[in-house]
């Protein structure tokens, strides 16, 4: 790959969550924070430590990480007014979150800083300068978002430059140039960002966009062309109000449209795009450019006709190079490439083209039209891989199961009742639990059954539980898919259950869970007695 010429800078797990119906919690930032790492992103900005408790906690647990390529960034504010930047408690959370970099904001917009922030234009610049130098006196790479930048430019060019100009001079590594209400259009941002590269040619210039105007990419692009070598978003466009850039788009269009490398596996993008969803339980987008269902379909028959004969009558890149496919002639070989990547980090490789890698695609077609949705769920990807290439043993026969759910009118606690009856190698087993739910009591169940002839069972945990109503249609009930997330304290995984009833979709998630922990399991004990020699 080329040297990159544009850096990628994923605000997902801040900005994104801005956004009404975006929730993340620790768990899932983490799981993203990883994915974003192996997509090849190069900073991850993971929350603001100083306006809520959780964000303190997430750089805490993010500290067991061990990222390969991307850089952890922290998110925060320029000091107080008049409070020297040492004593700043917020400054203060931000070197604690220990974070090789530190991206701060402060006010651009001479409106912003006499009639919100209250304070003199000289006042705000020593706050930029102040805290940019003892972030970066205190070893941090530093980031500086210029909040309203092109608003106040336009009202002020004079004051706006000069905050760039304090944030250059104390040492910032990036000047990120925010069109922080999505309401300016390309062209300006492209003159805009060329001045602020003349005036303050040294130090590279970022973008940060939003959507309002439906502009997010654009304005990004735009900038690019302006000289900026630095772009902020999120995948799939999240964060508040109508959202970010959009970096789903803005990635592969540099990548495949302006020859800008910026990440070496282009071809995960559709994967990378349906986990953020499946994790922060959203629909997705099927209109989405180059990721949506939708994106590489034809319907008229003379546009088949002309694809059939040559793809690029009307497409404008080749669906397969961002991971999605065409979607009318569903070739043999369509999607084969993420299953048989799968299969090989399993240690099971597969040929490209052979009998079994066919069989396998066509199953986990049949279970996606039926709702299921593997992107969040490996787990179940794997015990699917196993179970086509006949490598899968049985580790227990469920018999049936059973769950109630008692309210009381007096104010007691209510109980989930789950009996689960099952049998390993034919010998029977009958346990009930009781819980706070019924997944719980039937995860308790479960495990309680499977305890006598696999005590390492004891391990397995469940940290996760997702549920989400796949709507009907031709004229099929609503099913309800649930994504659930196992550990044995050293890995986690993720399983899916579809069904039209939710205590199955959920039995048929957690079943999974476990039979994927027994067969890792079995296979470990396997191997280890077949090289001792006791
Ligand atoms: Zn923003």
């Amino acid at each position: 790959m080329k040297k990159k010429a544009v850096k990628i800078y994923d605000t997902t797990l801040r900005d994104g969550t801005q956004g009404e119906g975006f929730q993340l919690s620790g768990l899932d930032k983490l799981r993203i924070a990883r994915r974003l790492d192996a997509f090849g992103i190069d900073y991850i900005e993971g929350g603001w430590p100083g306006s809520n408790p959780k964000d303190v906690e997430f750089f805490q647990e993010a500290k067991s990480l061990k990222l390969k390529h991307a850089k952890l960034a922290a998110f925060g504010s320029t000091r107080r007014a008049h409070t020297p930047v040492a004593e700043d408690a917020q400054v203060r959370l931000l070197l604690e979150a220990e974070t090789p970099v530190v991206t701060i904001f402060g006010k651009s917009w001479e409106m912003q800083v006499t009639e919100v922030l209250r304070t003199t234009v000289e006042e705000n610049r020593a706050m930029i300068r102040d805290t940019v130098a003892h972030l970066v006196k205190n070893r941090r790479e530093v980031i500086y978002d210029a909040e309203h930048f092109f608003d106040g430019y336009k009202d002020s060019p004079e004051h706006a430059m000069r905050t760039l100009e304090a944030a250059a001079e104390a040492g910032a590594s990036c000047l990120v140039l925010c069109d922080t209400n999505g309401g300016t259009l390309p062209s300006e941002i492209m003159q805009i960002t060329m001045e602020v590269r003349k005036r303050i040619p040294k130090t590279p210039v970022g973008i940060h966009t939003h959507n309002d105007c439906e502009l997010g990419v654009a304005n990004a692009i735009a900038a690019v062309k302006g000289g900026a070598s630095h772009i902020q978003g999120t995948i799939n466009g999240y964060g508040e109000r109508t959202g970010n850039c959009n970096l789903t788009s803005v990635i592969p269009i540099l990548q495949l449209k302006m020859d800008i490398p910026v990440v070496p596996h282009l071809e995960q993008l559709r994967e990378l795009s349906y986990f953020v969803d499946d994790v922060s339980n959203n629909p997705h987008f099927p209109r989405a450019p180059f990721v949506g269902r939708t994106a590489f379909a034809h319907k008229g028959g003379m546009h088949v006709n002309a694809v059939k004969k040559n793809s690029r009558s009307y497409e404008h890149i080749q669906p397969e190079s961002v991971g999605n496919s065409q979607n009318i002639l569903v070739s043999e070989l369509s999607g084969q490439d993420n299953i048989l990547l799968k299969a090989t980090q399993l240690g099971l490789p597969l040929e490209k083209g052979s009998k079994e890698a066919k069989i396998i695609l066509k199953r986990v077609k049949e279970l996606e039209h039926q709702g299921y949705s593997f992107e969040a769920a490996g787990g179940s990807l794997e015990l699917l891989i196993l179970r086509e290439l006949g490598k899968h043993r049985k580790t227990f026969d469920l018999t049936e199961y059973h769950t109630s759910f008692r309210q009381y009118r007096d104010g007691h606690a209510p109980v989930c009742e789950a009996t689960v009856k099952l049998s390993v190698d034919g010998t029977p087993e009958l346990t009930v639990a009781e819980g706070h739910g019924v997944v719980n009591s039937l995860d308790l169940a479960l495990r309680k059954a499977l305890l006598p002839f696999y005590p390492d069972i004891a391990k397995v945990s469940l940290v996760d539980y997702k549920v989400r109503i796949i709507d009907g249609h031709d004229a099929t009930a609503a099913k309800t898919r649930v994504l659930i997330v196992s550990t044995d304290g050293e890995s986690s995984w993720g399983t899916v259950g579809v069904s039209e009833n939710i205590i199955e979709a959920s039995w048929l998630a957690l079943a999974d869970g476990i039979d994927l922990f027994l067969q890792r399991h079995a296979n470990k004990t396997k191997r280890k007695s077949t090289g001792s020699k006791r």
